[in-house]
């Protein structure tokens, strides 16, 4: 087996924010280009985020100038949360991203999510976990009834070797796994 093989893939948590979800056809095209990158779907869910929820998520950035403006972007609207799978997939999905702050990023990342859709360094169109612990605590914010053990238990191996299909209706890649838990 290949060193590639073996190795174990990483979860990170992507959000697509409201300004992106509102236009259909991005929200296509980025899922196109995360799967051309080779990322795999474990779940993803449209959520609408409470203030108070948004709040929470962002609690790191309590008291900072954006964060009201923050807060309440993120609540007016639903937005798409997907567990994404891949190896390095923080660095990996951060990297596709581009930078946080737009206003830079569409000169310095033109071909990077934010630089080619973010509208203003708030609106920036998209979040990714920013390391393995963070994508640990994110993943169960969004997604409490997904044991990330259970899944390395059970589905890790199918997904190592690519034993998996794509259902565009869910967002999901499905494995071989016959006995596979329902994520959902
Ligand atoms: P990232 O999303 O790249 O991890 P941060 O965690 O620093 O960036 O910030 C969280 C979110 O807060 C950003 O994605 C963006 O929506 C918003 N934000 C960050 N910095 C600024 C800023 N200087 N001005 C306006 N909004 C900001
Ligand atoms: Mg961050």
């Amino acid at each position: 087996m290949s060193q590639q093989l073996s190795r174990r893939l990483a979860l990170t948590l992507a959000i697509l924010k409201p300004d992106i979800v509102a236009h259909p056809n991005v929200v296509l095209d980025i899922r196109r280009k995360i799967l051309e990158s080779g990322f795999y779907f474990i779940s993803s869910k449209q959520v609408k985020l409470k203030s108070e929820e948004a709040k929470l998520f962002y609690a790191e950035h309590k008291g900072k100038f954006f964060q009201n403006r923050l807060v309440s972007f993120m609540s007016s609207g639903p937005i798409w949360a997907h567990i994404l799978c891949a190896n390095d997939a923080v660095l990996k999905w951060r990297k596709m991203l581009g930078h946080t702050k737009v206003l830079k990023t569409i000169y310095s990342e033109p071909e990077s999510i934010r630089g080619k859709y973010g509208l203003t360094d708030t609106r920036n169109c998209a979040h990714g976990s920013d390391s393995a612990e963070t994508a640990q605590r994110e993943i169960s914010f969004f997604f409490p009834e997904f044991n990330q053990q259970q899944w390395y238990d059970e589905e890790h191996f199918y997904f190592q070797q690519g034993l998996v299909e794509f259902d565009s209706i869910q967002c999901q890649h499905l494995s071989s796994n016959l006995n596979k838990t329902n994520y959902r």
